[in-house]
């Protein structure tokens, strides 16, 4: 939509969540006349009605009144699905829905990049990032990555950025609403089953995912895993593709080869460091390390740059982030590990035998997909939360596995039994709601637990 016309436009927004109240303070601010309709009426704090009051938004909660059937457009929040009887009841009179990255985009200048895939998203972002910041950007990280894109975008409007760039994680149900929604530079990571809850089939998934693309121009570039098969056969490749590989190497433009990661610019091979010297575990960091680096090639030319970003970046907390020893088991906190492919690849980052905590809120994933990848290195699996009985159904008896319900008896447990040089990770494949608020508070009590144990050590 054209910006200008937002002035007066009559606007709900459905949902009172983060990337919601985002959304209302950047419509208002640029004029419109906000309704928040929140169907649950325990999600209403007075901070939100004293935020919601400074911006001159009307609000509802417990309901969705006639009102909203009255708007010009809609703007959905992620967490609401399609076939809510208030979608059904918008989508019958036609009225637009869009999602708060759509609308941030509206309103954005500067160049974006933005960054979907199964898994590696926020990683891989974080990096990005970093990597502009070392080059003298000033880069505003925002979407799916704590701070909304809209809360970014209106924090950006107050500084006087010189060479601004916006870096945004979209999740999959950002992108079901998108319209015009055009990133500069636009990075599919991988696809793998997640979300089964919420999409009818996995195709809808996968094409949600793919939509990234949608409005993509000459100016646009595209940068796809050449390594995953299923992403490869979805995507119509065009002039403006750019190919991360760590095992495909031909026509890659970013790769590993001969254990160096470096960049194919123009035909011409440019080595930037040793891929032992990248600051993660794992090679899908090596992947998500490839991306960010064919994200950022157009906007930094200098190979010395690109390592100095490279070597000097913090890994984010949740993901195989090693929290310590307990008389020598070498304890990692995955929790952000919520699907299968996740774990899968957490398992593969180690050689060592592996206690292995599994469960929490199940979304539909297919377990036994795990069998093959543990039976080498497995000690025990250890079941915790609501989904202990569907996992065990599929994993029964090819692994040993014991229910222990609660993440502190599965810590227990495996450090009673597992010997010096094992590791122990919390590697879920499900999402934590059964038992947490979210993934960061059930990783910072197993960290926590784990750095309360005794003989623990750094
Ligand atoms: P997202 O934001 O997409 O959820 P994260 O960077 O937060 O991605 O990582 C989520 C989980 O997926 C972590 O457990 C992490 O170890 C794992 N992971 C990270 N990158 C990849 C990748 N390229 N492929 C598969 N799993 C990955």
């Amino acid at each position: 939509m054209d910006r200008s016309k937002i002035k007066g436009q009559k606007v709900t927004i459905l949902g009172s969540q983060r990337s919601a109240l985002g959304a209302a303070r950047l419509l208002s601010h640029f004029g419109a006349q906000i309704l928040i309709s929140e169907s649950s009426a325990d999600k209403f704090s007075a901070d939100k009605r004293k935020l919601l009051t400074d911006i001159q938004a009307t609000f509802e909660f417990g309901y969705h009144s006639p009102d909203v059937l009255e708007s010009d457009f809609i703007v959905v929040s992620p967490g609401i699905p399609e076939n809510a009887d208030i979608m059904l009841k918008i989508r019958e009179k036609g009225i637009p829905v869009y999602s708060e990255i759509e609308v941030t985009s509206w309103f954005i200048d500067a160049p974006i990049i933005a960054v979907t895939g199964s898994n590696g998203k926020t990683t891989t972002v974080n990096l990005i990032h970093h990597l502009l910041q070392v080059a003298g950007y000033d880069s505003f990280l925002g979407g799916n990555v704590g701070v909304a894109a809209s809360e970014v975008l209106l924090n950006s409007l107050t500084k006087e950025p010189k060479k601004p760039i916006f870096v945004l994680e979209v999740s999959s149900f950002q992108l079901d609403n998108i319209h015009s929604f055009k990133p500069q530079v636009a990075v599919i990571l991988n696809l793998s089953p997640d979300h089964l809850d919420r999409y009818p089939t996995l195709d809808a998934y996968y094409e949600s995912k793919l939509s990234i693309l949608k409005n993509l121009d000459a100016d646009c570039s595209a940068i796809i895993n050449r390594d995953d098969p299923e992403l490869l056969s979805r995507v119509v490749i065009g002039g403006n593709f750019r190919f991360f590989a760590v095992d495909s190497l031909e026509g890659a433009d970013a790769m590993i080869a001969e254990r160096i990661l470096g960049l194919m610019r123009e035909g011409v091979w440019s080595p930037i460091l040793p891929a032992e010297a990248l600051p993660l575990p794992g090679k899908h960091n090596l992947s998500n390390a490839l991306a960010a680096v064919a994200a950022v090639m157009d906007f930094i030319p200098e190979t010395e740059t690109l390592a100095m970003g490279l070597i000097t970046f913090s890994p984010v907390p949740h993901r195989i982030e090693y929290v310590g020893k307990v008389n020598g088991i070498l304890c990692y906190n995955d929790s952000k590990a919520t699907n299968i492919a996740s774990t899968k690849v957490a398992i593969q980052s180690f050689n060592q035998p592996l206690w292995l905590i599994l469960g929490g809120k199940d979304k539909g994933g297919d377990f036994t997909s795990l069998i093959p990848q543990l039976e080498e290195s497995l000690r025990e699996v250890l079941l915790i939360g609501a989904a202990s009985e569907i996992i065990e159904s599929q994993i029964s008896p090819a692994l040993s596995y014991k229910k222990l319900d609660t993440l502190e008896k599965a810590i227990d447990y495996s450090l009673e039994h597992g010997e010096p040089g094992d590791v122990l990770l919390l590697s879920p494949a499900c999402a934590s709601f059964d038992q947490f608020e979210n993934f960061e508070a059930r990783g910072n009590l197993f960290r926590t637990l784990i750095q309360s144990r005794e003989g623990w050590s750094m």
